[in-house]
């Protein structure tokens, strides 16, 4: 049974994967409520529960191995599920391993710098997950969806020729190999839902007081921009989908599903980088023996100090 699901949820990562080089048309190719057909609602807790029990294992490997870095790009439109993802995911993983880090728009300070500065002061370290929550896609995205974000940046001439964007998508490229080539693997998501599926959640956030908060009026009208919107993630995904951090298209409409498939691509990327628990080395080893039997010759009369002994490699 286990055998079953993990190859089912291999096979799954695999669907959601955009092939590199693939001329994406996101309302075409995707279909946001998309589920397979071996999955029901009524097995989602225990699939999404067994996610982020593996996630907890893996994540307790690359803190000890301190190697690798997982850097997770997480993309998505107003009300697309990305907070509710992050936390349902990551709630069985240890804080200390985790940074979240939510990108809004630019200060000034970020302005004053190139368009990448801000987003490389919240990469994860070694051993350390790090969330993005919007990332620097949004260079791409929003500021591509707004001529006006782009003025703001103060660029010099040169570098707002007709071609920014593919340039913009081959600099983004270059950073992220830089990235997996250093050892911090990069994982990219978008959750894709639909018009309506936005609608229905906006009217929830209206009606509902304790999701009010949630809702800006700036959401409508961005709302209004959804083809613009749409187009600028086909476009993303036609030049950003590369060999080293390849997208992902999650079907966001179920959210139950969403979280399922997140956990899914994460738990792969993990299982790719296969980080091990270091393993002592001879004199680690002697020098853990002679401080256990330090130890043992402490315990109190009648306490066996063997208790422990399977422990010892
Ligand atoms: P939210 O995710 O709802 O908290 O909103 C964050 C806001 O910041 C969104 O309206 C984004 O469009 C905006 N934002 C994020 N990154 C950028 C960026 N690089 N340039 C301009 N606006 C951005
Ligand atoms: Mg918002």
């Amino acid at each position: 049974m286990a055998d079953t699901s993990a190859k089912h949820m291999s096979r799954l990562v695999e669907q959601l994967r955009v092939p590199p080089g693939k001329k994406v048309r996101l309302d075409n190719d995707y279909d946001p409520s998309f589920k397979p057909g071996w999955l029901s609602k009524g097995e989602s807790e225990q699939q999404l529960a067994r996610g982020v029990e593996l996630l907890a294992e893996y994540q307790a490997r690359l803190a000890a191995q301190d190697m690798h870095g997982l850097l997770v790009v997480l993309q998505g439109i107003d009300a697309s599920g990305k907070d509710g993802t992050i936390r349902h995911v990551m709630s069985g993983v240890n804080p200390q391993g985790v940074s979240v880090h939510s990108f809004k728009v630019p200060s000034e300070e970020d302005l004053s710098h190139d368009f990448l500065w801000r987003y490389s002061r919240h990469l994860p370290a070694r051993g350390q997950i790090g969330i993005f929550n919007r990332s620097h896609y949004e260079e791409v995205l929003v500021v591509r969806v707004h001529p006006e974000l782009l003025a703001r940046q103060r660029l010099p001439a040169t570098a707002t020729g007709a071609d920014i964007w593919q340039r913009r998508c081959r600099e983004i490229n270059d950073w992220e190999r830089y990235l997996v080539d250093n050892g911090i693997h990069v994982v990219k998501l978008l959750l894709n839902i639909s018009a309506e599926e936005q609608r229905t959640r906006f009217m929830a956030r209206i009606d509902m007081a304790e999701k009010n908060w949630k809702f800006s009026a700036g959401d409508v009208s961005e709302r209004a921009r959804w083809d613009a919107y749409q187009d600028a993630f086909s476009q993303m995904l036609s030049h950003t989908s590369t060999e080293w951090a390849p997208w992902h298209v999650i079907p966001a409409d179920r959210k139950w599903f969403a979280r399922i498939a997140v956990s899914a691509v994460l738990v792969q990327a993990l299982v790719e980088i296969d980080p091990r628990y270091p393993v002592p080395d001879a004199a680690t080893r002697q020098a853990l023996a002679q401080a256990r039997a330090a130890l043992e010759a402490e315990a109190p009369d009648g306490v066996s100090g063997a208790v422990h002994s399977r422990d010892v490699r």
